[in-house]
């Protein structure tokens, strides 16, 4: 897939021939140093790892809000969602991208987090309606009682 594109080793006059979007780490089969690449470009490692991490942290939010906007329920979406990350995680590790498996973990607890700190508000908010509001609402309809 993809065009392939002549790269040559930062450390060594080795060529090597990497796809042109490659996002990866790649090893120089010569000199056996390890060259990161975003998208092609040749990046440090450090960036190329915050990089892929934060393509992981807002991996599982971009696909719920695409599969949202397409109209899948929220149910679904949350578990496409928790599929697909799991599936990125696994991805991760085996290609050896540890920081894109970390940040999908981290997004997947963010977006959690995100879901509890919803309903414990809907809890709240539920509690509020029945511990105040319908003995309001009781008090106003039923709770007069009838005098004489
Ligand atoms: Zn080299």
């Amino acid at each position: 897939m993809g065009n392939m594109r002549e790269f040559t080793c930062p450390s060594c006059p080795t060529t090597l021939e990497i796809e042109s979007n490659y996002v990866g780490t790649v090893e120089c089969p010569n000199c056996n140093s390890q060259i990161h690449l975003l998208m092609g470009q040749q990046t440090n490692g450090p960036l190329f790892h915050l990089a892929l991490l934060f393509i992981g942290i807002f991996f599982p939010f971009l696909l719920f809000g695409i599969l949202y906007n397409l109209g899948v329920s929220i149910e679904s979406s949350c578990g496409l969602v928790c599929f697909a990350s799991i599936g990125i995680v696994v991805y991760g590790f085996a290609t050896k991208k540890g920081s894109l498996a970390g940040g999908v973990i981290g997004g997947l607890a963010a977006g959690g987090v995100t879901v509890m700190m919803l309903f414990i508000v809907a809890l709240i908010a539920a509690l509020l309606f029945m511990g105040v509001i319908l003995p309001a609402l009781w008090g106003a309809t039923c709770g007069t009682i009838p005098s004489g």
